[in-house]
């Protein structure tokens, strides 16, 4: 019933935009750190939590401690894109969707085939010397000999491209998203609870026809949606896009 309505929603659309959270990686199985399962095996690890290790403060004064815990909890080198990033790759082509906004750091939507992505929170797959600009791959980073990793022009150090706690979103980003939210005529938004910055005030610009949420629990904009599912946004993009 509910997909049914969806189907008519995007089949009746022409300017879609998706905006997608944490709920879209973990069907990649890329854990979600806020996540009580992505906590616990941390806690375990580690002295601090997430939240101030990857702080920028974290970063600049522990920098050693801070890459022991990015390489193995924030780049997943064996990662795929799952139904979720195959299906809105797909609606880009046929021209119906114009972009997807991702919190997501890990490329999956790039390597499913999106082109237009907006990612809120960068990407593990650029970083940059902090001396010299020079750009570096997530393979350069894992596979780098010293626990930090170094320019191979100027041994300057790397820094991902990834917006850290206490640090800003990059302005360009965030204007180009709410320049797509605000003449979209749909908006989908999937696998976000919609309480982290900036995602609940993203959907403010909305001024389309359909806000359409998908989420495995319910969120606090549901009253305000023309559908709310809650389901498996892998699950429910492909039974509804059929190509
Ligand atoms: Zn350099």
């Amino acid at each position: 019933m509910c997909y049914e309505l969806l189907k008519t929603i995007i089949k009746n659309s022409t300017n879609i935009v998706f905006f997608g959270g944490a709920g879209v990686s973990t069907e990649s199985s890329i854990p979600d750190f806020r996540s009580e399962n992505g906590l616990y095996k941390i806690k375990k690890d580690f002295k601090f939590s997430p939240e101030v290790i990857l702080s920028h403060s974290f970063f600049t004064n522990h920098t050693e401690d801070f890459y022991k815990f990015y390489k193995s909890n924030m780049i997943f080198a064996n990662a795929i894109p799952n139904d979720a990033h195959i299906v809105l790759a797909k609606l880009e082509e046929t021209k119906k969707l114009k972009a997807v906004i991702t919190q997501n750091i890990d490329g999956l939507h790039q390597m499913a085939g999106s082109k237009n992505v907006y990612e809120l929170h960068g990407s593990v797959h650029r970083n940059y010397c902090m001396k010299c600009n020079s750009f570096f791959d997530s393979k350069y980073i894992l596979n780098s000999k010293t626990i930090i990793p170094l320019c191979n022009k100027c041994g300057g150090i790397i820094k991902p491209d990834v917006v850290l706690y206490e640090e800003n979103l990059d302005m360009n980003i965030l204007e180009s998203s709410i320049k797509a939210i605000s003449i979209a005529d749909t908006l989908i938004v999937g696998g976000t609870s919609l309480v982290v910055y900036p995602a609940a005030n993203l959907i403010k610009y909305f001024r389309g026809s359909n806000l359409v949420l998908i989420n495995k629990s319910s969120t606090s904009y549901d009253t305000q949606a023309n559908l709310v599912i809650n389901d498996s946004i892998g699950k429910v993009l492909s039974s509804v896009c059929e190509f």
